[in-house]
């Protein structure tokens, strides 16, 4: 046991700096049973597959309650480069 505890005010300053990510609407986050794209959470850049904690989350849209990012979903800021936005108008 450690000498001396953290505290909960300890506890809430680390995770006050979590960052901030882009909700589901403002992404414009479609989940599988409403999507018919052939763009796909699983082939994005910021889709990331945790296999220890098995989750997969998105470095940018941040689900409700942790939901985890559905890989057959898909938002407006699909991108398989970083560099080229296929769901965004004028994203080339
Ligand atoms: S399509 Fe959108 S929600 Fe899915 S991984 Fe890419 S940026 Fe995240």
């Amino acid at each position: 046991m450690p000498a001396t505890l953290a505290t909960l005010s300890q506890y809430r300053e680390l995770i006050s700096d979590r960052p901030k990510k882009f909700s589901e609407s403002e992404a414009g986050y479609t989940s599988p049973a409403r999507s018919n794209s052939d763009y796909h959470c699983e082939d994005c850049l910021h889709f990331y597959r945790g296999l220890a904690a098995r989750r997969t989350v998105c470095e940018i849209l941040r689900r409700p309650m942790g939901s985890d990012i559905e890989p057959k979903a898909h938002c407006v800021f699909w991108t398989r480069t970083g560099d080229r936005f296929p769901l965004l108008r004028n994203g080339n």
